[in-house]
C-alpha cells in the first residue's frame, strides 16, 4: 500500500534534485555569460535568469496527485461510463493474427532517409532537454497482467483515430479492441498503446491496464506525458463519420479526465513541450492530434483525420469556462 510518509519523501526527493538542476543550470548559465559579455562590457556584466526551461514544472500540472494515484485505473463515475477491459473482454493471451506481422508495422524500419534524420534531431532534443526532467520523476509498477508500466506527470492530451474499423455494435466493438490489442502486441508494444478508445456509438473504453499517469504507445517520442484517446474508425474526410455520439462521449472524457488530473485549466495557455522538443512554449493547445506531434512536419500523418483545430474549437468551449 501506498503511504502518505512515502509520497511525502518522493516529493522531497524530487525538490532536492530540482533545486540542484536548476542550480547546475544556474551555474553553467553564468559562466556562458560571463564568458560572452566579456567583450561587450567588462563592468556590466547581466547574468540572464536560467535559460533552460525544459526543467521548469508546468503550473497545470498537480505534483502531489501523481505520486499520490498513479497506476490507478481510471473507470469512470456516476455521469460517465467507462467499459473496463474485464467488461470488453480482453484476451491477454493471443499474440498473433493472421493479417499482421511486424515488418509492416514497425515505424522505424519504415523510415525515409528524411524521417530517420528528423527522429534523430527528435531523440537529440529530447535527450538534452527533457530526458533529465523524465528520470527526475519516473515511477513504475508491475501490474496483474506482469507488465511494468512507466509512469511520468501528464502535460497534454493527444487524439488519435484507429484508421481501423468503424463500429456502432457492442459486439462489433469488442472484436476490433480485441484486434487493435493484438496488433499493438504485435508491434512489439507491451499492452494496448491507447489510453482510452471511443466507439461509433459513443462508448468510451478502458484501453491499457497502466491507469492514471502510465506512459502508452501511440506517439513517436511523445509517449511520455501524453494521454491518449483513439477515435475507432478512420476520420479523413470521405472515410468514417465522425458521429454526435463521439463528440459527446469525447468532450465528456476529457473534462472527466482533466477532472481526475486536476489540471489546472484556469489559464487558456500551458508550458508545454515544443513538437521536436526543442524547448518549452506557451501553447494552448492542450489537447493535440497526433499529425501535430508527428516528426516530419511537411508530410505529417493524417492521424486523428479530423482537424486537430476543430476538435479543440468543439471540446475547448467545456473544458474552459
Ligand atoms: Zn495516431
Amino acid at each position: 500500500m501506498f503511504s502518505l510518509r512515502k509520497i511525502i519523501f518522493q516529493l522531497f526527493i524530487a525538490l532536492i534534485i530540482g533545486f540542484a538542476v536548476s542550480f547546475f543550470a544556474f551555474l553553467i548559465n553564468r559562466n556562458i555569460s560571463v564568458v560572452s559579455h566579456q567583450q561587450a562590457s567588462i563592468k556590466n556584466i547581466s547574468i540572464p535568469s536560467s535559460n533552460n526551461d525544459s526543467l521548469t514544472i508546468p503550473k497545470h500540472i498537480n505534483l502531489f496527485d501523481f505520486y499520490k494515484t498513479y497506476g490507478q485505473r481510471l473507470l469512470g463515475n456516476e455521469n460517465l461510463k467507462i467499459i473496463n477491459r474485464e467488461e470488453w473482454g480482453v484476451n491477454n493471451n493471443i499474440y498473433q493474427t493472421e493479417n499482421c506481422s511486424l515488418n509492416n508495422y514497425d515505424v522505424e524500419n519504415n523510415f525515409s532517409p528524411l524521417e530517420k534524420i528528423k527522429a534523430q534531431i527528435l531523440i537529440n532534443n529530447y535527450q538534452r532537454n527533457f530526458q533529465d526532467y523524465d528520470a527526475m520523476f519516473l515511477q513504475t509498477k508491475t501490474l496483474t497482467n506482469q507488465v511494468t508500466y512507466e509512469y511520468l506527470p501528464i502535460e497534454e492530451i493527444v487524439i488519435h483515430h484507429t484508421a481501423g474499423k468503424f463500429t456502432t455494435d457492442f459486439e462489433e466493438s469488442k472484436k476490433e479492441l480485441q484486434r487493435i490489442y493484438n496488433l499493438h502486441l504485435i508491434r512489439g508494444y507491451q499492452d494496448i498503446g491507447y489510453h482510452f478508445l471511443i466507439d461509433g456509438a459513443g462508448r468510451i473504453y478502458e484501453g491499457s491496464l497502466g491507469g492514471k499517469y502510465s506512459v502508452g504507445a501511440h506517439t513517436y517520442y511523445h509517449n511520455k506525458g501524453t494521454i491518449a484517446i483513439a477515435l475507432m474508425g478512420d476520420f479523413r474526410s470521405g472515410h468514417d463519420v465522425f458521429t454526435p455520439e463521439m463528440e459527446n462521449s469525447l468532450i465528456n472524457l476529457i473534462q472527466y479526465l482533466i477532472q481526475e488530473y486536476h489540471f489546472d485549466t484556469s489559464s487558456k495557455a500551458f508550458y508545454l513541450r515544443k513538437p521536436d522538443f526543442s524547448g518549452r512554449e506557451w501553447s494552448n493547445n492542450l489537447i493535440k492530434g497526433h499529425q501535430e506531434l508527428d516528426i516530419v512536419p511537411n508530410t505529417p500523418t493524417s492521424c486523428p483525420g479530423i482537424n486537430p483545430q476543430t476538435l479543440r474549437n468543439k471540446i475547448y468551449p467545456f473544458i474552459f469556462k
